[in-house]
């Protein structure tokens, strides 16, 4: 049986939302030209596990074009768009995603779209690399290599490179320079934002926003909320992020402070148990909460679940729980990914950046993946430049070049 989705008669919106994205992702479409002409994945099977809603969709989309036979499922149980599934099911795609999974059947969609025997893997926070170390070794033999898509995948990947169990080449495209600079910052500073606002509808300004974590994702956060007119205050654990923080402009402190007077609080930290019991207790009555990182343990949704005397939906994607002190707490997307469980995810300008890497990073895999062992590489800095020079001639936007005298000049140490 091919392709598992809710509803193909969704397949026209999907696709008008395909169209849509295509045309704000320049590199892509240029890629597309390219793929099309060279079809670099000919004979190739890709298994696709990222976030399934649009972008997603025009990066299958490109590797069937260039060629590859592609299999794809979501990477998150609430950013499945069954529109843009079923969008890419009539455009001749094997797709097993659907919205709102249960656990068992994320798992079961994983496990169909790995059916296929892949060649090149696009995981995104490392479920396909788990299930292949897993319960699904017996695939190991077919697998090239790979490409991760996030920070928490990449450091997972790490682990298992570190162990010596890591059986095949990884890509972490997160490390790139035109993932993680543009992606995590610019990306989550954008799509958190528009995920709270159109969940929540209230207004930004004047309130005390938290956010937990001050790496790539938490800079972007926190610099759109100071820029929405909030009062930031960050919580860390490295004190030279916390530093950072601090001559950035924004006040920082411990969480157990922060839960006092926060109105709105953002866990971005790929960590487990940053508000738990000790801070629900003392947070104000009305206190909105959110996850931007990888899984929903940040935000410890287990405890809220305990602690709470009544729960309460308050509106599509919030839940209420009210404390014994009388205190409602909101918790927006069940704890998951605000950006893409109540949101479209990172703009497509972005996401063309990011998927840029992905799709050459493949295409290098294929060529070198003989040669790369079993390890996490890099992105090779020549496919990095090419996507920030690709990304600077589709804005029209041109830089100066080095002259041999400067080059020569920058390379010496005697003047
Ligand atoms: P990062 O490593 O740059 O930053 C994480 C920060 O959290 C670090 O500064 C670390 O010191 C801090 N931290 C860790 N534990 C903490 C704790 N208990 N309390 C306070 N601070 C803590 O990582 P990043 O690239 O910013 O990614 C963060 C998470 O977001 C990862 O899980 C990543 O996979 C995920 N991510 C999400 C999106 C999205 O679209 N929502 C996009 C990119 C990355
Ligand atoms: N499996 C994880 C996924 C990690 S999410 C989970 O449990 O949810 C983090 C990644 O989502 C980021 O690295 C970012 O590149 C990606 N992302 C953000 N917006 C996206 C979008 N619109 N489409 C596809 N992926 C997106």
């Amino acid at each position: 049986m091919k392709s598992i989705i809710r509803d193909i008669s969704l397949a026209d919106k999907g696709k008008q939302k395909i169209e849509w994205v295509r045309r704000n992702m320049p590199i892509l479409r240029s890629l597309e030209e390219d793929f099309r002409a060279t079809a670099p994945f000919k004979g190739v099977r890709v298994v696709v596990s990222v976030h399934l809603e649009a972008k997603t969709a025009y990066l299958a989309k490109l590797f069937a074009i260039g060629g590859g036979e592609v299999s794809v499922t979501g990477s998150n149980p609430l950013s499945t768009q069954d529109d843009v599934a079923a969008g890419l099911v009539a455009d001749g795609l094997d797709v097993y995603a659907w919205y709102n999974s249960t656990k068992e059947e994320y798992e079961e969609h994983l496990n169909l779209a790995l059916g296929y025997k892949p060649n090149i893997i696009i995981d995104d926070g490392g479920d396909l690399v788990n299930l292949l170390h897993t319960t699904r070794k017996e695939l190991i033999p077919h697998i090239m290599g790979g490409c991760e898509e996030t920070t928490t995948g990449v450091l997972r990947l790490k682990a298992m490179e570190k162990e010596g169990v890591l059986k095949f080449p990884m890509v972490a495209v997160n490390n790139a320079n035109c993932k993680y600079l543009f992606d995590n910052r610019y990306g989550t500073g954008q799509s958190v934002w528009d995920g709270i606002n159109r969940t929540t509808n209230l207004i930004v300004a004047g309130k005390n926003v938290v956010v937990a974590g001050y790496g790539w994702c938490g800079k972007g956060i926190a610099m759109r909320a100071k820029g929405f007119g909030a009062d930031v205050i960050v919580t860390e654990i490295d004190p030279i992020k916390a530093a950072e923080a601090v001559m950035d402009g924004y006040k920082v402190m411990k969480m157990t402070e922060a839960a006092k007077v926060g109105d709105v609080f953002i866990t971005v930290t790929g960590c487990r148990d940053v508000i738990t019991q000790e801070h629900f207790k003392y947070m104000k009555d009305g206190a909105i909460l959110c996850n931007a990182g990888h899984f929903d343990v940040e935000v410890s949704v287990e405890q809220l679940e305990k602690l709470a005397v009544e729960k309460q939906e308050q509106r599509k994607n919030i839940m209420g729980y009210k404390m014994d002190n009388g205190r409602w707490i909101n918790l927006l997307a069940e704890g998951r990914l605000v950006n893409l469980a109540a949101g479209d995810g990172h703009p497509a300008e972005i996401m063309d950046m990011s998927f840029a890497l992905q799709a050459l990073s493949a295409k290098y895999m294929l060529k070198n993946f003989r040669n790369l062992g079993n390890k996490v590489i890099d992105v090779p800095a020549e496919i990095d430049i090419a996507v920030a020079e690709m990304k600077l001639k589709s804005w029209g936007v041109k830089i100066d070049k080095l002259s041999g005298e400067q080059k020569k000049y920058l390379n010496s140490w005697a003047e």
